[in-house]
């Protein structure tokens, strides 16, 4: 196991599968205690028991990231479990797309309620301890938060509104020692696209990532960790991360 991150606690959400999940791995790997946090409790306790058995200290907690006070609890008891908060990777979300015309807008609402408000009640809880720590917080946007496209207007907005919400809390945190990390991956081969519930949205987009090499999990993984490995007086601010095969 390598040490880069030895004694470092960290929090990401959204730990059940994907991106999260390995990120939670990879920061483990890197000697981080992490805890797990996601609605999926089974899931985040089958990834607790594998890395306890690799000798890493890892907790699962059950969390819906839309509960404002269930953030909250969360957050307080990463706290007294690990000792502190040094990490915090802001990735639960959905992408939920389709176009503006006929639109189900249940689907805007989970989408603002779990990418934006759920992301911004975390770094809420999460800021004193890392103004305390002198952390990094990740926050896991995507290329949609930097060019919109049609049929992904309200995922747009989201992704956007992560990215705008995250440059203003760089400027307000960063002279105090904590890094704000934005990461906009293209497209991630993970359970994200299962969840779309415009059945032509669905299917093109099926369509299109089969005739690329996708990113893995992983790759957005090593990202965060690069980040989050950097010497303090390093903030890799942004990273903008493509499959080579996405146009
Ligand atoms: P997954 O669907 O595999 O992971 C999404 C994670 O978010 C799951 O662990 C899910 O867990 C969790 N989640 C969803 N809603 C909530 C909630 N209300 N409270 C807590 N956790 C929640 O997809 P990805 O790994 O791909 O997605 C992770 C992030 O990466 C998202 O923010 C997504 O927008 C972003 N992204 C993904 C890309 C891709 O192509 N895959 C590209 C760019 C960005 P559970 O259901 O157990 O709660």
């Amino acid at each position: 196991m390598s040490a880069a991150l030895q004694g470092k606690a960290a929090l990401v959400t959204g730990a059940s599968s994907g991106i999260g999940e390995a990120t939670a791995r990879a920061l483990a790997a890197e000697g981080a205690a992490v805890v797990l946090a996601a609605r999926r409790l089974d899931r985040l306790r089958a990834v607790q028991e594998e890395l306890r058995a690799a000798g890493s200290t890892a907790h699962a907690v059950e969390l819906d990231v839309t509960d404002e006070r269930a953030v909250r609890d969360a957050v307080r008891s990463t706290v007294e479990t690990l000792g502190g908060l040094d990490i915090v990777v802001n990735n639960a979300g959905l992408m939920l797309l389709g176009p503006v015309e006929g639109a189900d807008t249940t689907d805007w609402t989970r989408m603002i309620d779990t990418n934006v408000l759920g992301l911004m009640y975390v770094t809420h809880a999460a800021l004193p301890h890392l103004l305390r720590s002198q952390g990094t917080i990740v926050q896991i946007s995507s290329v949609a938060g930097r060019v919109a496209a049609r049929g992904a207007a309200a995922y747009n907005a989201t992704k956007f509104a992560v990215n705008g919400f995250s440059e203003a809390l760089r400027q307000e945190v960063t002279e105090r020692g904590v890094r704000v990390v934005v990461v906009e991956p293209g497209t991630v081969e993970t359970e994200l696209r299962r969840h779309i519930t415009h059945a032509p949205s669905k299917a093109a987009i099926e369509q299109r990532v089969a005739k690329i090499r996708q990113l893995q999990a992983s790759d957005v993984a090593a990202a965060v960790c690069h980040a989050v490995t950097a010497p303090a007086h390093v903030t890799v601010n942004e990273i903008f991360i493509r499959p080579t095969d996405q146009a």
